[in-house]
């Protein structure tokens, strides 16, 4: 339909946790531009982060509206109810106009037996050996296979869909750009099992525009990619050309791409996916965020003084409640306890020590992916902090400003989409 929203082939979510880095992410987008290629902002907060800040999702809309009019951006840009399900999205419609909905918890949900069966009748085209362009090898499909999907998946976009109809309900069709995301799950989907995905999406009319799967290997928070690059190359290269597949076969929104989540920080994996978007001339959503809040952390420590003094105290409080911290992010974090330098010792560093071991610079001896990890899920910390943490950022703006936009352009944007 015209005029409705239609995100761009290349968009990064950005946000940070405090709502203060919105003109230092845009500017990043901006010089994109300047580079020549147009890269979406997408402000994306969670449920989950903004009942751990006490935030609103109005304040996200506030401070990506406040950004934009300030750097005077005139291309699209977009707020991101993050990982929502029906129990949590009414408090995100007003605001926001970009949906990921999660279904990842009702991932081998039992599905009904007669929806299950009539899901295979309808799609005996799958059977038999099927080539995907781009794809090496032949995907040879039966019967069973897209019964053992359809089981586990099924329920799943059936609920995505039930939430897509209640958003569309409250705003009206293509007033909002929707996602769905399977990423917080144990196993990742095949390239096969994608496909199948697909199919049960567009029986639903879902009009996605983003696919958030769970790719191979471990994607923790705010640190590099952990796995086979080969076996991700390989994988993202699959689900590429299958979305191009689908898209063409199913009359899926013809620009649904990739979305890639925790994706800040993955940067080994920056050059083989540039590759892959070049070779199918494909595009990618890119989710960022975590990334800002420790680049507002390492501002504050540069500046030295009252800054630094405070990046050691978040230290030493996240030190203390380490085990409270991390247990919601169990999952997507990887520290080693041995490598957490102990509280009074961070106390004595100076500023380039502490800069050192926070920030992500593989090439650097004194980089410390435990302290980083650690300092990742501290933000509650800051938090708790309430005003004295906000009036130091406002007092520190300009040394945080050049450390979250650097971070955001040099070491994404860059090498994700300009190459
Ligand atoms: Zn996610």
């Amino acid at each position: 339909m015209s005029g409705a929203l239609t995100l761009s082939k290349y968009s990064i979510g950005v946000g940070d946790r405090f709502a203060r880095q919105g003109k230092a992410q845009m500017r990043a987008c901006q010089m994109a531009d300047e580079h020549g290629v147009e890269v979406i902002p997408v402000w994306n907060k969670s449920n989950r982060e903004h009942k751990i800040i006490g935030s609103t999702p109005a304040a996200t809309r506030a401070a990506a509206d406040e950004a934009v009019k300030a750097l005077g951006w005139t291309k699209p840009y977009y707020v991101d109810a993050d990982h929502i399900n029906l129990a949590t999205v009414d408090r995100f419609t007003e605001s926001c106009d970009f949906f990921t909905i999660d279904v990842a918890d009702l991932i081998g949900r039992p599905c009904e037996e007669q929806a299950l069966q009539s899901f295979l009748s309808a799609h005996s085209e799958l059977l038999g050996e099927l080539r995907v362009p781009g794809v090496a090898q032949a995907f040879r499909i039966n019967r069973g296979f897209i019964e053992q999907v359809g089981r586990k998946y099924l329920a799943a976009v059936q609920e995505a869909g039930r939430i897509y109809r209640r958003i569309e309900d409250q705003k009206g069709r293509g007033r909002f750009i929707t996602e769905v995301s399977m990423d917080e799950t144990d196993s990742p989907q095949t390239p096969a099992e994608l496909l199948v995905i697909l199919v049960a999406v567009a029986g639903e009319r879902i009009p996605i525009q983003t696919l958030a799967p769970k790719f191979t290997g471990r994607f923790d928070k705010g640190v590099d990619y952990a796995g086979d690059m080969g076996k991700f190359s390989e994988g993202f290269s699959d689900d590429v050309a299958v979305i191009a597949y689908a898209v063409r076969r199913y009359a899926l929104a013809g620009n649904l791409k990739l979305s890639v989540h925790s994706g800040s920080d993955k940067f080994s994996l920056y050059g083989p996916i540039h590759s892959v978007l070049e070779k199918f001339d494909a595009g990618v959503h890119l989710k960022t965020a975590g990334t800002t809040w420790l680049e507002e952390l390492i501002g504050l420590a540069e500046a030295g003084g009252a800054g630094l003094q405070l990046a050691k105290e978040v230290y030493a409080q996240a030190f203390a409640q380490r085990q409270d911290l991390c247990a919601p992010y169990a999952a997507v974090i990887n520290i080693d306890p041995a490598c957490l330098p102990a509280p009074e010792l961070a106390a004595r560093w100076s500023a380039e020590q502490f800069v050192a071991a926070l920030r992500h610079d593989p090439a650097c001896p004194a980089y410390n992916p435990s302290f980083r990890q650690l300092l990742h899920v501290g933000f509650k910390v800051a938090a708790g902090m309430g005003d004295r943490y906000l009036d130091l950022l406002a007092a520190n703006e300009t040394s945080i400003t050049k450390n979250v936009t650097e971070n955001l352009f040099a070491r994404h944007i860059k090498p994700v989409f300009i190459g």
